[in-house]
């Protein structure tokens, strides 16, 4: 069934029903439940993109095992073009969606294993490769959305996975078996978990020789026996229980629907096992999956950010200053900063360079250097559009005050813009700016795809300070 519309991929959620909570309470569909069901829409879109003639150069790329079309978001990069392309289908996506939908870290997590695997099979004469391009062809050929699990809950940050009071703060093999391995632990964070059809857990650091057995990799369908979700809360999320537009963004919702992913005693068959216990092999992992990662944040963000730009635009307009100088500066400054975001997203692509598997990785120092702009200009960028918006951002009336038979008309009477522009145009935009910019937002951009001092310290590796030296040591003349 390759290349499912956003309805059929929402339908084969329902087939597989999965142990999640939210709010302290079971929840029997994770399609239709109002907290969760605007991250599955936002989700739903990256298979709707592959239905979308105009775009299809952008959603659907051929697969290098089969031949055949796939969902981009399942393919493996084969070329400095399919990284840009990458970058270009993560902008439109977040211009449509004004959200995160959540696809990108299954992506990156199987273009890191594709590569990774290679390598160690190379090297060690392990069997890992052949078991992961046949997942692949089977995520492919089943167009499905594997959740990307790499961040475990790390208990004390100073000490080792092994040196931990509690053993399962990083996921870990309990138990070897001829049919598998015992997995138990947690990854928290995980973006779209609750909506995935699978899920791929990797390790979050790099390990020593005596974190063995936290040396995992592999992928489990989401309802396989002991996988447990606990979706995270959200600023405001009670609001998409009552409705309406105070939400925001009530069809996308707000960053991915992060969940908690519980492995409780998991049995993972080998076929499904891609790492295990070559801990040598970890912290190359993490690497290659986080570049990856941080290349995509100048695309989604991006587009994210077009859309903040134009709400703030749309409201300078409604609200009669959209001809003011210090706005259009405003504005115009919005837009450098979100076109250097996606600039640094595109010249990590373009500068991507064939592994020995034959797949292609992003430029790391670039793709570090993307994300690291990440942390800062999106906040820039927010609050920039806070500024144009006002401060009904923070105090507007509700929805159901601007319905009510006695308020209602003061509401409409007191938040009209310039001209005839109704009470009811400004409070959605505000709603829309209040919900992208003034709540857990702006968190996805600092510690989604790691916390910026983790792409410091890969700035400071990659950028060979020694090379530096030499450069200027001869121009002076010492050598
Ligand atoms: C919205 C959102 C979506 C996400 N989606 C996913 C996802 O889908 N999949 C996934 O796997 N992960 C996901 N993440 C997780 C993300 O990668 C982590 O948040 C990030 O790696 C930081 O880890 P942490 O949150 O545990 O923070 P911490 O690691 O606790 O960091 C907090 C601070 O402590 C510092 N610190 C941490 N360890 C040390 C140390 N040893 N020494 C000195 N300083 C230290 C950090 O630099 C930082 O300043 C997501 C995060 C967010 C916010």
């Amino acid at each position: 069934m390759p290349l499912m519309t956003g309805a059929q991929y929402i339908e084969s959620l329902k087939k597989v029903p999965i142990e999640v909570y939210a709010l302290g309470e079971r929840i029997a569909d994770r399609t239709e439940h109002p907290l969760i069901r605007p991250h599955v829409n936002a989700a739903a879109e990256t298979y709707n993109l592959a239905h979308d003639a105009k775009f299809s150069d952008l959603g659907v790329a051929t697969s290098n095992l089969s031949g055949q079309p796939v969902n981009r978001f399942t393919h493996i990069h084969h070329s400095a073009q399919d990284l840009v392309t990458k970058v270009k289908m993560l902008r439109l996506l977040g211009q449509r969606t004004g959200s995160c939908f959540q696809r990108c870290v299954g992506f990156d997590a199987m273009n890191a294993l594709y590569s990774i695997t290679f390598d160690m099979d190379k090297a060690k004469g392990t069997q890992y490769h052949g078991r992961f391009r046949d997942y692949l062809k089977f995520v492919q050929d089943n167009d499905l959305m594997p959740d990307g699990a790499m961040t475990d809950p790390k208990g004390d940050r100073s000490l080792a996975p092994s040196q931990q009071h509690d053993p399962d703060q990083y996921l870990h093999i309990v138990e070897r078996r001829q049919d598998g391995v015992v997995i138990r632990g947690a990854k928290i964070h995980q973006s779209g978990a609750v909506n995935s059809h699978e899920v791929i857990a990797m390790p979050t650091r790099a390990l020593g020789p005596d974190d063995k057995d936290y040396a995992i990799a592999c992928a489990v369908p989401a309802n396989a026996p002991g996988m447990v979700y606990i979706f995270g809360r959200q600023t405001n999320d009670t609001r998409k229980i009552e409705g309406g537009f105070d939400q925001g963004n009530a069809s996308y919702g707000l960053v991915g629907g992060e969940a908690t992913v519980v492995f409780d005693n998991v049995l993972v068959p080998w076929e499904r096992v891609f790492l295990a216990g070559e801990a040598e092999y970890a912290g190359p992992l993490v690497e290659r999956f986080a570049a990856f990662h941080r290349q995509n944040y100048g695309g989604c963000k991006s587009g994210v950010a077009d859309v903040v730009i134009g709400a703030a635009a749309a409201l300078a307009e409604y609200q009669g200053v959209e001809k003011a100088p210090h706005i259009r500066d405003k504005l115009t400054e919005m837009m450098l900063l979100s076109e250097t975001l996606h600039a640094c997203s595109l010249a990590c692509s373009s500068e991507g360079k064939p592994t020995p598997s034959g797949a292609y990785v992003v430029d790391y120092m670039l793709a570090n250097i993307t994300k690291q702009n990440v942390t800062r200009y999106i906040y820039e960028i927010y609050r920039l559009a806070q500024d144009i918006a006002g401060g009904f951002l923070a105090t507007m009336p509700s929805e159901r005050d601007l319905r009510h038979p006695r308020v209602g008309p003061f509401v409409e009477k007191y938040y009209r813009g310039a001209g005839e522009v109704p009470a009811e145009y400004r409070l959605r935009l505000g709603r829309l700016l209040e919900n992208m910019t003034c709540s857990i937002a702006p968190v996805e951009s600092m510690h989604g795809a790691g916390s910026p001092q983790a792409q410091r310290v890969m700035i400071l590796r990659q950028g060979d300070l020694e090379a530096k030296k030499r450069l200027a040591r001869k121009l002076a003349g010492l050598e």
